[in-house]
């Protein structure tokens, strides 16, 4: 995903050393077209694993995975923070650390949208320590689904996240790495190697 990078490169503002923003394409405005090539780029990674579902988080997951949707022609959930009063039927829900917020919130998802057939492709914008992931995850295992893979935008592998998912069997497809955050420059890890 050349074009990502050159986005991130360009576009991306470094907040501190641990966090990046990248309102501009994907957190607030979105670049339908970079999102496009994004669900293409998941595709071509996971088309032979027999996909039934995408599954993300409110609310930056949501652009990235229903691009992803659309190409698998397959439904995009994606984890509600709060438990609407519409959603009356039994849930599916893990507690999830906010890297950015700082908070701890109850993520849910309805026993409707979630069975024992899917094979389950979790998306997500960022990955960090892992606890979207691995709370997402944990609300697949609780429906009895499989979890096929983790595809995240941008991986900052400085942070453990992709350490923690793979200590948990899971795979993980980044399309993005990102080796530093210093002063107002973004390394890359394929710069460095
Ligand atoms: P993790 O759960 O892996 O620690 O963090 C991933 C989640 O936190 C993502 O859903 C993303 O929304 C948010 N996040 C983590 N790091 C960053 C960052 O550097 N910039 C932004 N904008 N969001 C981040």
């Amino acid at each position: 995903m050349d074009l990502l990078k050159q986005k991130v490169a360009a576009d991306g503002v470094v907040i501190d050393e641990k966090i990046l923003k990248v309102d501009g394409f994907l957190n607030h405005q979105i670049d339908a077209r970079l999102m496009y090539d994004v669900g293409q780029t998941f595709y071509e990674q996971f088309k032979n694993e027999g996909i039934t579902k995408i599954l993300t988080i409110e609310a930056s997951g949501i652009a990235p995975a229903i691009m992803a949707a659309m190409r698998f022609d397959v439904p995009c959930l994606f984890a509600k923070k709060a438990k609407p009063s519409t959603l009356k039927k039994a849930v599916y829900q893990a507690e999830i650390h906010s890297f950015t917020k700082n908070t701890t919130s109850t993520v849910v998802v309805s026993d409707e949208f979630l069975d024992e057939n899917d094979r389950v492709l979790i998306i997500d914008d960022f990955l960090a320590n892992g606890d979207a992931s691995l709370g997402l995850n944990e609300i697949v295992k609780q429906a009895q689904a499989t979890t096929v893979g983790i595809g995240i935008v941008i991986e900052k592998s400085f942070q453990p996240g992709r350490e923690r998912l793979e200590e948990a069997g899971l795979t993980v497809s980044s399309l993005c790495k990102v080796a530093s955050l210093s002063g107002n420059k973004v390394s890359f890890v394929e710069d460095e190697a």
